[in-house]
């Protein structure tokens, strides 16, 4: 059966928002928002920290029977917020949307957040070459990837408004092929 609502990655490399706009699009839908990276730390889907880059050596498999658990593929309505999208198999998945961050925003996020030496350099690299948005599109059919710009308040506003009106859209869409 199709789900009647759809589901959402939020990606980006760390800092560039992914968090503030999953919980803000999260509470005004309603939508179920799974922090990806608290899951792996809180459920121990992990074989331990790279210490340099401080983050979890994820088990995929063990995530992926968490999620797969969920009703996130029967019944949709979930933003899965992970700074890594290509695990999420292409049938749980309707929008995918990348935020992006100018540099110098991010270095100045990054480092209030206490990141240094190659955990930093590494995040900052990663937003200039565009990792996530190339893992993105290579995962995703392209019109399902959304680029979109995380520098202010304002680009939040407007980033959350867009996520909404689309997913209006994707509703009668739905609506409109069930009929059909
Ligand atoms: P992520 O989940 O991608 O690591 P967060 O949502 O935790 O990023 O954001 C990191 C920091 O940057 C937070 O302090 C957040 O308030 C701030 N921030 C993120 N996006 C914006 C934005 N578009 N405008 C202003 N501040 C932002």
């Amino acid at each position: 059966m199709a789900r009647k609502l759809p589901n959402i990655v939020i990606t980006g490399t760390p800092g560039v928002g992914k968090t503030t706009h999953a919980e803000q699009v999260a509470q005004n839908l309603g939508f179920k928002h799974i922090s990806v990276n608290q899951i792996v730390k809180d459920e121990g889907f992990h074989e331990g920290k790279d210490e340099e880059l401080g983050s979890w050596i994820v088990d995929e498999d063990k995530l992926l029977d968490y999620l797969e658990a969920t009703s996130l593929s029967e019944t949709g309505g979930y933003i899965l917020d992970f700074h890594a999208c290509e695990l999420f198999p292409e049938r749980w998945i309707d929008l995918v949307i990348v935020l992006r961050c100018d540099s110098t925003v991010l270095y100045d996020r990054l480092t209030a957040r206490g990141y240094k030496d190659r955990k930093l350099e590494e995040n900052m690299d990663s937003e200039i070459m565009q990792v996530l948005l190339e893992e993105a599109r290579e995962s995703y059919k392209e019109e399902i990837v959304v680029e979109l710009k995380s520098e202010n308040t304002d680009d939040v506003e407007a980033n959350v408004e867009r996520i909404e009106q689309w997913v209006e859209q994707w509703k009668k869409n739905q609506e409109q092929s069930a009929n059909a």
